[in-house]
């Protein structure tokens, strides 16, 4: 085996790829594992995670994540940061993986590029992304100390959101953007106990200002007029899109909405290739993506063990 060719190649460094690296790595495949940013993914932006097991007091996602690297890199997976897959070569059976600067071979590969943030496409949105509109409160929220913010999703991740920039802005204004509101019922109430957070529902017409935000429009669900609210920032929580156009040009068979296609095995429809975690759209959670990582770890080990015989 040459020095860039390997037993298992993982793209994405989310607690899918990690898990998976941790499982190919300890069983002694020689792995490498290809982040095209930073490690952890969407839960490194998480700012408290209470539904992991093992954490009864919880833990921050970043600490999750750095424990998570922590432990594939005790086991020799080779991990890479700041380096994106951008082509994917499956015709052979040792394939190619390409990123900005070199190909590697792998004979089997793991796909763990979950999702990438969904928009809201309204007017004002893309225009004001870093000059008010973010997706990520762990990374901008202390921008916004002592201002008034808006959050924007009905699901317990916005809810999440909230809370921690509640801990920094003055006030948090919560918008479902949908009729119905998907988050837990624990996470409603305590919503509506914080002071400084307001649950709004309506839906999200516009983001405005001149050269940041200063305003945004939303309507009522049970009215048909718009209504300004002066706010400083605009947090976008509305979930991702599957990061799965790479692995279809290769070959691999993708859903309607992008989703990868697996077997329980999370193996896809090409030989030797697995898809684990959210871009398979499985639970959409850290526990259900470190699950199907380390079943898609332990499959391409037992593919490897057969091709090798
Ligand atoms: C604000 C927030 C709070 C959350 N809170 C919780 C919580 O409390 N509990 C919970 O269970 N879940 C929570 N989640 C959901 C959880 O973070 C995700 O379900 C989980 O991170 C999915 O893991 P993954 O490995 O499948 O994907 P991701 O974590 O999205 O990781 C995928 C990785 O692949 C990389 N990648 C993509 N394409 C390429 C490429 N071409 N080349 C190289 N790398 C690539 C990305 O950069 C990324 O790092 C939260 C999410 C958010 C956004």
């Amino acid at each position: 085996m040459n020095e860039k060719e390997y037993d298992v190649i993982i793209i994405g460094g989310g607690p899918a790829g990690l898990s998976a690296a941790i499982y190919t790595a300890r069983m002694g495949k020689k792995t490498l594992l290809l982040e095209g940013q930073m490690y952890g993914g969407r839960a490194a932006t998480a700012p408290h995670v209470w539904n992991y097991p093992g954490f009864p007091d919880g833990i921050t996602g970043s600490e999750l994540i750095d424990l998570m690297v922590k432990q594939a890199e005790k086991f020799e997976a080779e991990l890479k940061y700041g380096t994106e897959v951008v082509d994917l070569q499956f015709k052979d059976d040792v394939k190619k993986v390409v990123t900005r600067e070199e190909t590697f071979l792998g004979h089997a590969i793991i796909v763990a590029t979950g999702t990438q943030n969904k928009k809201l496409r309204i007017p004002g949105e893309t225009e004001f992304i870093g000059l008010g509109v973010s997706y990520c409160p762990v990374c901008d929220g202390p921008l916004f100390r002592g201002l008034r913010v808006a959050v924007i999703g009905s699901g317990s991740e916005a809810f999440e959101d909230a809370f921690y920039l509640s801990t920094v802005a003055n006030n948090v204004i919560l918008i479902t953007h949908s009729p119905d509101i998907e988050a837990e019922q624990k996470l409603v109430e305590e919503a509506k106990e914080k002071s400084n957070i307001d649950l709004v529902q309506g839906k999200l017409l516009t983001i405005q200002g001149e050269q940041v935000v200063t305003f945004v429009t939303y309507q009522l669900f049970e009215d048909d007029f718009p209504q300004e609210l002066p706010v400083d920032g605009v947090f976008v929580s509305i979930g991702g899109v599957p990061l799965s156009t790479l692995v279809k040009k290769a070959g691999v068979s993708v859903g309607e909405k992008g989703c990868i296609k697996v077997t329980r095995q999370q193996a896809t429809n090409l030989t030797g290739i697995f898809a684990a975690g959210d871009c398979t759209c499985g639970g959409m959670q850290i526990i259900t993506a470190a699950g199907e990582g380390a079943m898609a770890g332990l499959q391409a080990y037992r593919f490897l063990n057969k091709q090798s015989k």
